[in-house]
């Protein structure tokens, strides 16, 4: 098939999905967007208040920029750093509505199943020839597309890991979801009256939960009655210290930094090692607790905020062969590179269309769903891999080959320490030393430029 007659869906219209249309339409071919909300961006207007920590220079695509140069765009400077809010303003709202990009994308159009029209997932002889049939609800009732190829870049956004210790939800959340918010709500801005004077828990250790409880601290500058919990269920609060200097997306760095002058400070009541599994209300509060309802460790609060991460949702997907690793619920090749079991630390090895393939021909995790179940996904990996699957749609194998993507480190090595490691007292587990000099990079790789190599492997 000529590429200029190759259709191309793309299912989320966030950063990525707008991207990888931006790509195909350089390519040649026709792009259709398909977005679930009223305008494109519907997930990153939802942590519009939070401040990114990577500058400009790494939140717009290379094509997309172009599009949007053709039609005089008063590009941000490269060095700023935007919250969610001006991502969409600057970059992604005109991007959609004044460029030819316009002609090309639904809202309001909710994917609810793809599939290849006229096999089931069973069906094998002739079912590489078969376009995709992709099934979307927009207020008028179901609609269909066909596409030879799908890029699914819908985000994980929509479906945050619950709250409960193994992954399942907490006995009695779902019950007390009305004082239980999910993500980064908007504590100094929307949802200020709701947290202020309350005694607020969060529960997690990654950078949402980070940003919320420092924004939680700048509340109680101003409401003095309003108390913080973070709950963390490993043992180690440091390890959401970041790596500080070391980390080579600098704002980053300093998010971790100041969240550590906070916990110093005693203003945030830390309870690590906590488990929960039991969520009762009692009389006007929550009851968090950690192995039962009625006894044993538990905290009282008013209001909890979940920032346990987020999971892909695969059920539109049912009818499609997909592979995913049994954890990260990634594509496999990907796992090794962002498992944070591994020694990763946020620098992942070039990846693009041959990792991110499926069983299925032509279809393609992309974006954040496309990291699963791990939390390290940064926008620019996002625009090289939808790059590098367009290349390859468009039958360019050699460019879809060409990946190459250095992620700024994070300066922090998540994985414990190996027993009898050479280097235990490095970095493993917390924020590199300023001497350690491999930290976060492959150790073999760093010992083989003659580095000392950091211990963890
Ligand atoms: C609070 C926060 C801060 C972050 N800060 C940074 C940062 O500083 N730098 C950085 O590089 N990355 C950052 N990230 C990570 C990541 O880059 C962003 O989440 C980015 O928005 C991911 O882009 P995406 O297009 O893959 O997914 P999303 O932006 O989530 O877009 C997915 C789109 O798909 C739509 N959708 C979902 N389901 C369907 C469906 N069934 N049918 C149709 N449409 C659907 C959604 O409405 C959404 O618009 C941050 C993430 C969060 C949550």
């Amino acid at each position: 098939m000529q590429n200029s007659t190759k259709t191309v869906a793309v299912i989320g219209g966030g950063p990525v999905g707008l991207a990888a249309a931006a790509h195909v339409l350089e390519r040649g071919m026709r792009p259709v967007v398909l977005e679930s909300g009223d305008q494109v961006g519907d997930t990153v207007l939802e942590w519009s208040h939070v401040r990114m920590f990577s500058p400009w220079v790494y939140n717009v695509d290379k094509a997309a920029g172009q599009l949007l140069a053709a039609q005089g765009w008063n590009a941000p400077d490269p060095n700023q750093y935007p919250t969610g809010g001006e991502l969409f303003e600057r970059y992604l709202a005109p991007l959609a509505t004044r460029t030819v990009l316009k002609e090309h994308i639904r809202t309001k159009a909710r994917v609810v199943s793809v599939a290849r029209a006229g096999f089931d997932k069973m069906k094998t002889i002739g079912r590489d020839q078969a376009p995709f049939e992709i099934r979307y609800r927009n207020g008028r009732g179901p609609e269909t597309l066909r596409a030879d190829a799908v890029i699914d870049a819908s985000g994980t956004w929509r479906s945050p890991n619950p709250a409960g210790v193994n992954g399942t939800e907490a006995i009695g959340e779902a019950e007390n979801a009305g004082r239980i918010a999910y993500g980064m709500p908007d504590v100094l801005g929307a949802d200020l009256n709701r947290y202020a004077r309350r005694t607020v828990a969060v529960l997690g250790a990654g950078h949402s939960a980070v940003g919320t409880i420092l924004d939680l601290a700048k509340l109680r500058d101003v409401e003095p009655s309003t108390h913080i919990i973070w709950i963390l269920r490993g043992d180690n609060p440091e390890k959401s210290f970041g790596g500080g200097a070391n980390d080579k997306l600098a704002a980053r760095g300093e998010l971790g930094r100041l969240f550590a002058q906070v916990v110093a400070s005693g203003e945030v009541r830390v309870e690590a090692g906590f488990r929960l599994t039991h969520i009762t209300a009692k009389g006007e509060k929550l009851r968090l607790g950690a192995g039962s309802s009625c006894c044993g460790r538990h905290i009282e609060v008013d209001e909890l905020i979940v920032a346990t991460g987020f999971r892909p949702d695969l059920s539109f997907l049912r009818e499609l062969r997909t592979s995913l690793d049994p954890a990260l619920e990634c594509p496999p090749i990907l796992a090794p590179l962002i498992d944070p079991n591994l020694h990763s630390c946020g620098t992942v090895r070039p990846h693009g269309a041959r990792e991110l393939a499926q069983p299925e021909h032509g279809f393609y995790f992309a974006g954040m769903k496309s990291y699963g179940r791990a939390p390290t996904f940064l926008m620019m990996t996002g625009y090289e891999q939808v790059r590098s699957i367009v290349a390859n749609i468009a039958g360019d194998r050699e460019a879809a080959e060409r990946v190459e993507l250095v992620l700024p480190e994070t300066g922090v090595c998540s994985r414990p320490v190996t027993e009898g490691a050479a280097n235990s007292a490095a970095c493993c587990g917390g924020p590199a030393p300023a001497e350690i000099d491999t930290c976060c990079r492959q150790d073999a790789d760093g010992e083989s430029d003659g580095a000392k190599g950091c211990g963890c492997s």
